[in-house]
């Protein structure tokens, strides 16, 4: 096999599997994906796209306009709108790779409606997770296309050359030595940073490392700040935690409780629960936590106890891990609260969704400043398939595809007793200071910990510690920067949100 192509792509979640399948439509040959595992994707619930023959008069000119809103004014409003136009080409470009859909007992695409939306817009399989559905076939037929997949391999290091060009990655795979591996065009598409944070909804093959990897090779970083939360995940019992319940629980009639059997939501958003943002969500959760009316855990409950059992039995990934845990939704109320999900900032990119270092492209989470402050729910998943697609026809105009590139040594450093020493110490750092609340304080003291880190002179001896340090440092410096609360960022000591700090932040 050989180790030049035309295009490599960093990562195999849904982003990474759109963008292949597009370039495979438009006539590129030569692709290859290099990949941990399958990142957050297999965990995909909802899929946002609006269809001409939807029930509601719903556009995608008024989807531009929730997702705008969702971003607390600082969503990036090109290419917002840009992939709010293309949403249909989005799904059908799904449906082309065998994507199937769940349907109504009259034929028409089920919709649900989750958080953040005006109308439901979210697409969805109920006998199992969309997400492994999209996988399972898209895997499948972009191998029977030709594109080359390394599995349990990961991206390392980024390649380029003295004009600042992009020119292929470091791989490793396990117990092996790393290689390199070349292309004029990369496409960073690796996932998001909430690992970096300790307890996440998050696989562990996505590490967040990746931040301190795009920044060491130059790239412009972007709304690091806005790390999502997602609001109703399980805190027990023990075998149910991490499992998110799906905010669309709250569009099937489900409602949120304090310890005082109060619907808390409803004195800030009277229309009720169904289509509230998450970071609304999240806020009101705290408040109730601050006031002494949480639960045990630190969250509240949610109670689904009214809502059908067949409506329940149509999210059969969560409906089942309670019950398999012992924990009846129809007869129980849920513990759940707030745990680091997905990110909203990363890798700045235009248009075509390339960076400022010429052939490094970013799609999916591993980019940046399309959502603003906070993420309308399903809309990750949109914004892959999107963002991979948008990308693909980006590379058709601005790729140098026939660029020759020579080869050169490895230079990827590795210390197995560096990362003994600080990777777990950096998660406690970052996880404490980038919680769902922040303030000052803790944000200086973890930013001066971890600068600490990054000056030892061993760190600079092993390249995947000396990157999460520097990953983590980037957020909290962008936390620290914004003295306000919008969206998913929360500062005690800055609770308001503050006009002047309507714009995004470049790292
Ligand atoms: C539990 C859970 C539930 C979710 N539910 C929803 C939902 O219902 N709707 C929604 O819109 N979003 C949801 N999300 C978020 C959604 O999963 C992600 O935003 C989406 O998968 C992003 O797609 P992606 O392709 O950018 O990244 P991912 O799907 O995360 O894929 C990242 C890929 O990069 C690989 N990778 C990472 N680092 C490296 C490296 N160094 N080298 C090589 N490969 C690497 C991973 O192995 C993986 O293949 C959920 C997330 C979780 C964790």
């Amino acid at each position: 096999m050989s180790n030049h192509h035309k295009v490599i792509i960093a990562g195999s979640g849904l982003a990474a599997l759109a963008a292949a399948a597009r370039l495979n439509e438009l006539g590129v040959k030569d692709i290859a994906i290099y990949a941990g595992g399958l990142g957050g994707t297999p965990y995909i619930a909802a899929i946002n796209f609006v269809l001409p023959e939807n029930p509601y008069g719903d556009t995608p000119e008024l989807y531009a306009k929730d997702m705008l809103v969702a971003g607390y004014n600082i969503g990036n409003k090109e290419l917002v709108n840009e992939m709010a136009a293309n949403t249909l080409k989005g799904y059908e470009l799904l449906c082309r790779w065998g994507v199937t859909f769940a349907h109504n007992e009259d034929g028409s695409i089920k919709l649900r409606h989750v958080s953040g939306h005006t109308y439901p817009r979210s697409l969805c399989q109920t006998t199992n997770l969309i997400g492994v559905e999209i996988e399972k076939v898209m895997l499948k037929k972009l191998e029977e296309a030709g594109i080359e997949f390394h599995r349990k391999t990961q991206v390392v290091d980024l390649l380029k050359n003295s004009e600042g060009k992009i020119e292929g990655f470091t791989v490793i795979e396990k117990g092996g030595e790393p290689y390199n591996v070349y292309a004029p065009v990369v496409v960073a598409s690796w996932g998001g940073v909430g690992n970096l944070l300790g307890t996440s909804t998050y696989p562990d093959d996505v590490k967040g490392n990746t931040l301190g990897m795009a920044k060491n090779a130059g790239a412009e970083l972007v709304d690091l700040e806005f790390i999502e939360f997602e609001p109703m995940v399980m805190m027990s019992p023990a075998g149910a935690v991490g499992e998110p319940c799906p905010t669309a629980m709250l569009g099937e009639g489900g409602y949120l409780l304090n310890s005082e059997g109060e619907r808390f939501l409803l004195e800030v958003r009277p229309q009720g629960e169904a289509g509230a943002p998450k970071s609304l969500i999240n806020h009101e959760i705290w408040k109730q936590v601050a006031k002494g009316k949480g639960n045990p855990h630190g969250g509240i409950w949610v109670d689904l106890r009214h809502v059908d059992v067949k409506i329940l039995k149509a999210y059969p990934w969560f409906y089942d891990r309670l019950m398999n845990n012992g924990c009846d939704p129809n007869k129980e109320l849920l513990e759940v609260g707030p745990m680091p999900h997905s990110f909203s900032g990363g890798i700045r990119v235009d248009r075509n969704y390339e960076s400022n270092v010429k052939g490094l492209y970013a799609i999916g989470e591993a980019c940046g400043g399309i959502h603003g402050a906070c993420r309308c729910a399903g809309n990750a998943a949109s914004q892959a398939t999107l963002s991979g697609l948008l990308c693909a026809e980006g590379i058709m105009r601005t790729g140098e595809l026939d660029r020759a590139i020579s080869e050169r040594p490895v230079a990827y450093k590795q210390n197995d007793s560096v990362r003994a020493k600080y990777l777990d110490e950096l998660q406690k750092i970052a996880g404490h200071a980038l919680g769902v609340y922040r303030n000052g304080k803790d944000l200086e003291e973890a930013l001066n910990s971890t600068q600490k880190i990054l000056d030892a002179p061993e760190v600079s001896g092993d390249d995947l510690t000396s990157q999460t340090a520097l990953a983590i440092n980037l957020i909290l410096k962008a936390a620290l920067n914004r003295k306000e609360s919008r969206g998913t960022h929360n500062r005690t000591d800055y609770p308001a949100s503050d006009p002047a700090y309507e714009k995004e932040f470049v790292f």
